[in-house]
């Protein structure tokens, strides 16, 4: 019996070979009928012997590239055409926009080897790639994903490319970004005035450059890189002051695996990160003897690191037996530059050479930062190389737009069952920053062909996305509580809706009550909340000051421990106390001036941090928390004493007793890796045990555990091991970061929960 049926294809189908890869099972099982993109995945309609037609399924899902994923796959029973052959059509502009881009993928090994074969046409051109790999997200201006549709519409192919990109067997069948050095992108080498070098080979040039030391600003695939040599100490400080960046580890990109070995101890777990198609930046641990500057990553023990993702990187790393460090390219706070000439004006004084092409980025995209942590793969930037995959949600949601936090921002869209991430935008504090934030606003809008009448954003008045939340005058704007959207997001990446016991430990974050919040156990399923215990509030004296300077909550930790003599206590502790510090503290915290109270572990890691002699000023955000991480490791420590005050609705998480034996013990010459770890095996503790009363209190045995403290992995793997031990069911992110880059998903979640449980929200604007 001859049938004819229409399959539909959704899921990663589009710029990964999907098309040619049907076509061929297709001429292989001689059926009749074609292949085309859809903007809602991939349709192809085939028609021959009953026998064939299954077995053309079974191939597909069997066989698929490696580039693709299918989520659907929906097929309808069609007459029969009787036309022969079968062709690959044209794209189909109409129907449900549903599918978006993939994203950049690195290079394969079969255009590496080209790159690197004297005998192939493609031999040194740093714009290889075909459809299994090469840039996609960051070129597009729009869906559906094919060649006039991205940045490079304008190289129009030479014979040899286009016979590739015409011949269903070839492997650059419909490669979109297809080009080779006749036809394709070239390379230049600007000085840092931005004339153009007149140069043989500008890689080797700047290969040369940056082997004596200059600072060389590359174009990678989402943004400019700012380069130089990771061995030479000199080349690494004067990038640094240049930069303004004093102490915040800078990442580096080494040729291959040997090298990334000789600088650090990776798992085979971190190996095969670092060699993923995603190609992001991993933190592994640092060996202690390399050849790298001390600068490049002062007091860590991880080194972030990461193996070459285009031709470009690849060649020019191939002589480099050391590492390039390679940081994004931008001033502080300011998003990554991407065209020529804006990198040219915004990098001044900080690049001496910049080393570009003529292929346009039109998707801003940093490098994903990634490590592995508790068994599992975790993001603390997603970025490049996973945007804009989606998360897929348990259930469909009606549209949400959501503008996330103001912090690690990012943005994301509801849309069906699926939620799309926009890249890592930063922090909102510059009008470059917001100019990026608007940016990734229309880039989702765009991809996902939608526009939420729905706005979700943080509870917070004063934040840039929430001030631009009412100015878009949608029908409905949805405040989500920082906390509740840290607990939201976490669910919804692990397809659960709650409720369950969740614990935000984070830096700071808006509460209904006007304090700082950050060390929360939320009841919250993915619509609302009840606050059920957290982190005694402690005053922060000064504020921001006291971000900038933990030693300020040192203080303020001791007086509330040791009313009576703190202030002996903290000389002996060697804090500061120039020209009266502390007294002017003792003033401020009798009279509660500029001192807002908070719960926030964050800030809590800070003031230990500082207790313990640390540090005292932290020069970015995380800085002291990551060192007292450091300290303790290869000790165990030893639960010390804390308490958990239940006649208080909130619970009250009171520490005050763990300061007090910190302090007295640290006063008997106690070791600060000893203590540093104590300090991390008793919040663990700590939150089993307040996990164990909420459990008895609401029936709940699962728990989230989501905000930027559980970036630290010693915290995550120890409170993971120690609610398993007590049964506890543990949900941690993995697809999204655990930071402030996951709230937009939690925002977008929540929102469009409610919206789907009670319509006549949609009516209630505030
Ligand atoms: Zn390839
Ligand atoms: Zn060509
Ligand atoms: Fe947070």
């Amino acid at each position: 019996m001859i049938r004819r049926v229409l399959y539909s294809f959704t899921g990663t189908v589009q710029g990964v070979g999907f098309r040619p890869f049907i076509y061929r099972i297709a001429s292989k099982l001689k059926l009749h009928g074609f292949v085309q993109n859809s903007p809602g995945g991939v349709r192809a309609e085939v028609e021959g012997p009953d026998e064939a037609v299954h077995r053309f399924l079974d191939d597909v899902r069997q066989t698929l590239p490696p580039l693709a994923e299918i989520t659907g796959i929906s097929s309808e029973e069609i007459p029969v055409r009787e036309e022969p052959g079968f062709f690959i059509r044209e794209s189909l502009q109409e129907g449900d926009r549903h599918i978006p881009i993939p994203p950049d993928s690195a290079t394969c090994d079969d255009c590496l080897q080209e790159l690197f074969n004297p005998d192939d046409r493609r031999f040194r051109y740093p714009f290889t790639n075909c459809t299994n790999c090469g840039p996609r997200l960051t070129i597009v201006s729009g869906i559906p994903y094919d060649r006039e549709n991205t940045s490079m519409a304008c190289f129009s192919l030479c014979p040899e490319c286009r016979q590739e990109y015409e011949t269903p067997f070839d492997r650059r069948f419909h490669a979109e970004p297809n080009a080779c050095s006749l036809c394709g992108p070239t390379l230049q080498l600007l000085d840092a005035d931005g004339r153009e070098l007149q140069v043989d080979d500008p890689l080797q040039e700047a290969v040369e450059r940056l082997l004596s030391g200059a600072v060389i600003a590359v174009k990678g695939l989402g943004g400019f890189h700012l380069a130089v040599d990771a061995k030479n100490d000199q080349a690494v400080r004067e990038l640094r002051q240049r930069k303004f960046r004093e102490e915040k580890p800078l990442a580096v990109m080494v040729r291959d695996m040997e090298t990334a070995l000789q600088l650090c101890e990776a798992t085979k777990r971190e190996q095969a990160l670092l060699e993923s198609p995603e190609r992001p930046i991993v933190l592994v641990r640092k060996k202690k003897f390399t050849t790298l500057a001390p600068s490049v990553a002062p007091g860590m023990p991880d080194l972030g690191i990461m193996l070459p993702g285009t031709p470009l990187h690849h060649l020019l790393l191939e002589n480099i037996s050391s590492a390039l460090v390679m940081t994004s390219a931008n001033r502080t706070d300011e998003p990554i530059c991407t065209g020529n000439r804006e990198a040219v004006k915004r990098l001044y004084g900080i690049a001496d050479f910049y080393l570009v092409h003529n292929r346009d980025i039109l998707v801003r995209c940093d490098d994903s930062i990634t490590m592995v942590a508790a068994g599992d793969i975790r993001l603390m930037r997603r970025a490049r190389g996973f945007v804009p995959n989606a998360v897929p949600l348990q259930e469909p949601l009606p549209g949400v737009l959501a503008l996330g936090p103001h912090l690690k921002a990012t943005v994301c869209i509801v849309k069906g069952d699926r939620a799309y991430l926009s890249p890592h935008i930063g922090d909102m504090e510059t009008p470059q920053a917001r100019d990026f934030f608007h940016e990734s606003v229309d880039l989702m809008q765009n991809i996902t062909q939608s526009t939420p009448g729905v706005i979700a954003c943080d509870l917070h008045p004063g934040y840039y996305s929430t001030r631009a939340a009412a100015d878009m005058q949608a029908e409905t704007v949805i405040p989500v509580q920082h906390h509740h959207a840290h607990i939201v997001g976490c669910l919804a990446e692990n397809a659960a809706t709650g409720p369950v016991i969740g614990i935000a430990m984070d830096g700071t974050g808006y509460g209904e009550d006007g304090h700082i919040w950050g060390g929360e156990f939320l009841i919250a399923d993915t619509c609302s909340y009840t606050r059920a215990a957290h982190i005694k509030y402690f005053p922060l004296p000064g504020s921001e000051q006291a971000i900038r300077e933990p030693w300020r909550i040192a203080a303020a930790l001791l007086q509330s421990a040791f009313p009576d003599d703190w202030k002996e206590k903290a000389h002996s502790l060697d804090l500061p106390d120039r020209e009266g510090a502390l007294d002017t503290i003792e003033t401020m915290l009798r009279k509660n001036l500029n001192c807002p109270r908070t719960s926030s572990l964050g800030r809590l890691f800070d003031g230990v941090a500082a207790l313990l002699g640390i540090r005292r000023k932290v020069s970015f955000e995380g800085q002291a928390a990551m060192e007292l991480e450091a300290a303790s490791v290869q000790t165990n420590g030893s639960v010390l004493p804390f308490l958990i005050n239940t006649d208080e609705i909130p619970f009250q998480l009171d520490f005050s007793p763990l300061i007090r034996d910190i302090v007295e013990k640290r006063r008997a010459g106690g070791s600060t890796a000893q203590l540093a770890a104590s300090f991390h095996l008793t919040l663990c503790h700590a939150f089993a045990d307040t996990a164990e009363l909420l459990r008895q209190k609401h029936s709940l045995s699962r728990v989230a555990l989501s905000g930027g403290c559980f970036q630290n992995r010693l915290l995550l793997e120890r409170c993971k091991e120690e609610l398993g031990k007590r049964s506890f069911k543990v949900y941690t992110h993995r697809l999204i970061p655990t930071n402030d880059g996951g709230i937009a998903l939690g925002q977008a979640v929540c929102a469009g929960t409610r919206i789907k449980n009670n319509p006549t929200e949609r009516q209630t604007t505030p």
